[in-house]
């Protein structure tokens, strides 16, 4: 028999892997081509060339025992190091080994960082919509979520923000660009967070940390500028993964940043090391270590998925489907037309469309497109929105 606590969430098992695998199951019914799968975030774009370099310079070149082998928990400790580089010279900080942990992508960092950081009946701050994993990733730790409602723009507001905050408040995550809405958020905004938060520190009397979730840093489009948190407010631990940046979802890897600056530093990180072992992780895959080390200066061919947002944008919102015009990640955060997203989400079924209703991310009323797919099948499934867009009196 399984535990309580998992009844729950295996029967509300993750929406949108349920939407894949219907997208599998109607491709056999239909044929692949005659199915639009917009409902996962798995990068359609190729890993840079300097990937499959690395991994054969490094099968072939480096000590085997040494390349497959445990290491130190947070990670090889030269990988940790030219990963602080290139950081401090993107970005102007002054990072070390010591501030690097390398983590199992972004959901390992988080899941570390939140089980060193929380004790039960701590809260953690968010902004809906928001990446639904976190509510899990918080409750693994016998946290609470706190979710801040959305505005019209999806941007971050001062005072709905500050009063999400309460004496037991332990950290916020925000996650710039975002996930489901495209939004990058603006320097005025991350100023306006940083603000409150030092606030709230006077306020409490203790540390809050911002949790930065990164994943789609690289990202972004029109040439917006994503601000690096850690310049901005001292207490930040920033998540980040090349599971988009690379191409490398399955390849499990990120890391986390945590500052000398922060509160309690020497704790967090030591505390931090120890959490990705007891947890399980032991350590972050050890081969993709040494390549993503050889690939921080490496980028995925961004403007392929600028392609495809442009032409869904432009092509949808001529339909009369209304949304922002993302500049990040790879989503649009489409209003549903009568409000109703499971609804939609239904109706869009029977025209082959695969999207993930915004109930998932704590955003009803809205569907989620994710526009990491092939720029063919977005042409060919242009027609099936038009249908649908008609059945709405659109
Ligand atoms: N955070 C956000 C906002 C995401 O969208 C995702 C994955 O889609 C993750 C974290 C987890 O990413 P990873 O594959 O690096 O664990």
């Amino acid at each position: 028999m399984i535990a309580k606590s998992m009844v729950d969430y295996v029967k509300g098992s993750s929406v949108i892997r349920a939407m894949f695998e219907e997208g599998k199951r109607l491709a056999k019914e239909y044929g692949p081509e005659n199915v639009y799968d917009f409902s996962l975030g798995n990068p359609s774009v190729a890993p840079p060339a300097a990937v499959k370099k690395a991994i054969t310079d490094i099968i072939e070149n480096e000590d085997e025992t040494y390349v497959h082998g445990y290491m130190a928990n947070a990670g090889y400790e030269d990988v940790r190091a030219k990963i602080a580089d290139s950081l401090n010279k993107k970005h102007g900080t002054s990072f070390n080994e010591n501030n690097i942990l390398m983590t199992v992508g972004a959901a390992g960092g988080l899941n570390v960082i939140l089980k060193t950081l929380l004790d039960p009946g701590d809260e953690v701050i968010t902004f809906s919509p928001y990446f639904g994993e976190y509510k899990n990733y918080v409750a693994n730790y016998s946290g609470v979520l706190i979710e801040v409602p959305p505005t019209d723009d999806f941007l971050p507001e001062a005072e709905s923000f500050s009063k999400a905050f309460s004496e037991k408040t332990k950290a916020v995550i925000i996650n710039n660009p975002n996930n489901p809405t495209g939004v990058v958020y603006p320097e005025e905004t991350i100023k306006e967070i940083a603000r409150v938060m030092y606030e709230k520190e006077k306020e409490y009397d203790k540390a809050i940390y911002l949790i930065a979730d990164e994943p789609y840093r690289e990202l972004v489009y029109d040439g917006a500028k994503v601000c690096y948190l850690t310049k901005y407010y001292k207490d930040t631990i920033v998540g980040y993964s090349y599971s988009k940046s690379l191409s490398l979802p399955g390849e499990r890897i990120g890391y986390l940043v945590m500052p000398d600056e922060i509160d309690d530093f020497e704790n967090v990180a030591a505390a931090a090391c120890v959490a990705n072992r007891i947890l399980g992780f032991v350590n972050a895959p050890s081969l993709i270590q040494r390549v993503v080390a050889e690939c921080v200066d490496a980028e995925v061919d961004v403007e392929a998925y600028n392609k495809n947002r442009e032409l869904l944008y432009t092509s949808l919102t001529e339909m009369g489907y209304e949304c922002i015009k993302p500049q990040g990640a790879f989503y649009l955060f489409v209003k549903a037309f009568d409000g109703d997203d499971k609804a939609f989400t239904a109706k869009a079924k029977e025209y082959n469309l695969l999207v993930v209703p915004g109930a998932t991310f704590n955003g009803p009323g809205y569907v989620r497109i994710a526009y990491c797919v092939d720029n063919d099948m977005i042409k060919r499934a242009l027609p099936a929105f038009k249908k649908l867009a008609e059945e709405y009196g659109k």
